[in-house]
């Protein structure tokens, strides 16, 4: 496993300053972008987030808008009409259930599971938590912090330990990691410093 503490120094000399890859105003927009995330491009759900906030000013107004309007809004994210459905029912407990942050609350919201809660609690200070995403998942395994057998709520609780605490900021520092050198496929391994440790490179092309 790659040393913690030489993992971050690297990971904080290239990414000092981070913060979310999505353009949110308010607790309730954030659970929204992050929600319309899935699968998809941070920079496209903030160009649909943008429009769907002009079209509607209120959580109010998205609940009682028409799904057909909202399908067709949320078409450039793809799984567009799971989503779109996700939204509406969304946006009508937001409307009448004021937001709790708290894990019990927020994944009782429909496409909201762990992940996402978990990004909302550390993004907002709630409380130490890692949403584990494909390329946090990736550079974990690839980098032996955890195993390929793991179950993600394990790998959760490895990269918890391994990082100790400040856990949005690595979150979003081991993501850029994974989307500028450590990609899925053709990962930059000539200028990775961490190609010693590597179970990619030096084990096998599966990881
Ligand atoms: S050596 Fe390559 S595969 Fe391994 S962590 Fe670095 S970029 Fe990723």
């Amino acid at each position: 496993m790659i040393n913690s503490e030489y993992f971050k120094f690297y990971l904080i000399q290239h990414y000092p300053n981070v913060k979310s890859f999505l353009d949110y105003f308010d607790i309730n927009s954030h659970i929204i972008a992050v929600s319309l995330s899935a699968q998809t491009k941070d920079s496209l759900v903030n160009s649909v987030l943008k429009k769907l906030f002009s079209c509607y000013s209120t959580i109010d107004e998205i609940a009682k808008a028409s799904l057909a309007d909202i399908t067709t809004m949320l078409k450039p994210l793809g799984l567009n009409n799971v989503k779109a459905q996700r939204l509406i029912a969304q946006c009508q407990i937001l409307s009448k259930f004021p937001v709790l942050l708290t894990r019990e609350y927020l994944q009782s919201l429909p496409g909201v599971g762990r992940k996402t809660a978990n990004i909302i609690l550390s993004a907002h200070g709630i409380s130490e938590e890692l949403g584990v995403d494909t390329h946090i998942l990736r550079v974990a395994t690839r980098l032996g912090i955890c195993d390929k057998s793991d179950s993600l709520l394990v790998v959760e609780n490895k990269l918890k330990e391994y990082l100790v605490k400040d856990l949005y900021s690595w979150h979003l520092r081991i993501i850029l990691f994974g989307r500028e050198i450590c990609l899925s496929r053709k990962p930059k391994c000539n200028i990775c410093p961490f190609s010693k440790e590597c179970k990619y490179l030096n084990f096998s092309k599966n990881y």
